[in-house]
């Protein structure tokens, strides 16, 4: 009898199955923490390969994880299965088919890096608004099947709010094909939401049709100090009545965040002496540089006369905005090499933030009196990202619980925008946290289960 990896190696070119050394960098996830097993990694560059791809595999009832850049932080693409496994990696599948100006609308193939779409979209001055710290490595695929958020989401939306079309390979190995590029067209369900923010699970995304928007010809950011964190909110509510629809984002630094990154990330340096307790970055963006900065200025006068505000620099130039926006990523990095650190994404009403954060901070130090917590990030969406550093004798899951059962009580969700993948899907089952759905969509679309099981881990 013919076996699974003879019947592959029929179907695609040598150089699309890796296996061995190889093959090892796909089978852990970012944070390092998950290892899995498979029995190749496949490397399709077309549609066509990933559809014979999984008709091979659902014949043979192996498990199918797709994987785009492997930045996600739940461990959602890590072969960590009870049954035999392959990954699809969808990374040779990399072309910008088009960019086309006119229509504001990009067609991109799943494997294309975020950063590459940016830059294609800024030839054509457009814009593509989903803004993250990897955007280096991850890929449209990836995030369209986590639904990522990232620091522009206050105004632009999530990924679900920015495709307008998709192609995707069925469980039973069908290519669903309908790359249009509509904004408006109401012929009942519309089944791209079925695979957006679906980790996976329901289909393989092998292309999409992404909105553009106009690139802006000025932004002007500022790094403030808030005078109390009760005052975030306020501020942020200040900030979008002040500066209309043009706040691209409003991010939370503490400076706990800060003194991860400089201690760990060279040149990451506060802008402000004495680094206040909790500050915000903000950009807004626009056609006319000069009334930006008028905007950006009479806001900060408002909100420094309401003791919202009592600090802050304004970016003189591109680069001192680069400089703010990389401080802002070293918090992340900063906080990585700190040593181990348990992250929740998660996310509460806008203006229940402050008092979330006082509240869950109590009560994780009351589990561990040394625990240093870094909560900063999208404060304009409510979505925290609440990570710990833990002191050695402290119990992980334990803390967790407590953090993710406080954001229940503030009416939030434990996953804003990375996901529950592998790490989270048991704590979500057992804190009944879960979406409500009267059917188990998956298992409708694939009765087998072959794609990306994630309760099976
Ligand atoms: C430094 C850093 C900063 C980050 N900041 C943010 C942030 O601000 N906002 C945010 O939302 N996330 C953030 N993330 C998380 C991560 O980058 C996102 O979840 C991203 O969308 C993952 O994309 P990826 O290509 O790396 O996907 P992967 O990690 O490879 O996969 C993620 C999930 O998508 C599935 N998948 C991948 N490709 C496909 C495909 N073609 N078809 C179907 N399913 C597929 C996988 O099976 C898995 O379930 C950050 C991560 C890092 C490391």
């Amino acid at each position: 009898m013919t076996s699974f990896m003879e019947v592959l190696s029929g179907a695609l070119p040598t150089n699309a199955i890796l296996t061995g050394d190889v093959a090892a960098p796909y089978l852990t996830d970012w944070m390092g923490e998950l290892k899995g097993e498979a029995l190749a990694v496949l490397r399709p560059s077309t549609a066509q390969e990933v559809s014979r791809i999984v008709t091979i595999c659902r014949d043979a009832g192996v498990v199918i994880v797709p994987q785009g850049g492997n930045t996600g932080l739940v461990g959602a693409a890590t072969p960590v299965t009870k049954r035999a496994a392959v990954v699809v990696q969808l990374g040779r599948m990399n072309r910008i088919r088009r960019v086309d100006a006119r229509d504001n609308a990009a067609t991109v193939e799943a494997g294309c890096v975020l950063a590459t779409l940016q830059a294609a979209a800024e030839a054509e001055d457009r814009l593509f608004p989903l803004s993250l710290g990897s955007e280096g490595s991850a890929q449209i695929g990836g995030l369209i099947a986590t639904n990522a958020g990232g620091t522009m989401a206050l105004r632009w939306g999530m990924m679900r709010d920015l495709v307008l079309g998709l192609e995707v390979v069925l469980p039973d190995g069908r290519i669903w094909s309908d790359l249009s590029s509509l904004r408006k067209r109401n012929l009942g369900i519309d089944p791209k939401h079925l695979f957006i923010g679906a980790e996976g699970t329901t289909g393989i995304v092998t292309a999409a049709v992404l909105k553009l928007v106009p690139r802006p010809a000025a932004r002007a950011t500022a790094w403030l100090a808030l005078s109390r964190l009760e005052a975030g909110p306020e501020f942020l509510s200040l900030a979008l009545q002040h500066a209309g629809g043009a706040v691209d984002a409003c991010e939370l630094i503490p400076r706990q965040g800060l003194s991860f990154a400089s201690a760990h990330v060279d040149s990451a340096q506060s802008p402000l002496d004495p680094t206040p307790d909790w500050a915000v970055l903000m950009e807004i963006s626009g056609p006319d540089a000069e009334r930006l900065q008028e905007t950006l200025m009479s806001l900060l006068e408002v909100a420094m006369d309401r003791d919202l505000v009592c600090d802050g620099v304004v970016a003189a130039s591109e680069g001192q905005r680069r400089d703010l926006w990389f401080l802002r990523e070293a918090i992340v990095e900063g906080q990585r090499l700190a040593g181990f650190q348990i992250k929740h994404d998660i996310a509460v009403p806008v203006a229940e933030v402050p008092e979330f954060i006082r509240v869950a901070s109590d009560r994780v130090s009351k589990l561990d009196a040394h625990v240093l917590v870094s909560a900063f990030g999208h404060l304009g969406d409510g979505n925290i990202h609440f990570n710990l550093s833990p002191s050695a004798s402290a119990d992980p899951a334990d803390l967790s619980k407590c953090v993710y059962g406080t954001c229940l009580e503030f009416g939030g969700t434990i996953s804003a925008e990375h996901g529950l993948g592998r790490k989270k899907k048991k704590i979500a089952k057992d804190l009944q946290a879960v979406q409500t759905c009267p059917f188990e969509i998956e298992s409708l679309l694939d009765p087998q289960r072959i794609l990306n099981p994630l309760s099976e881990s």
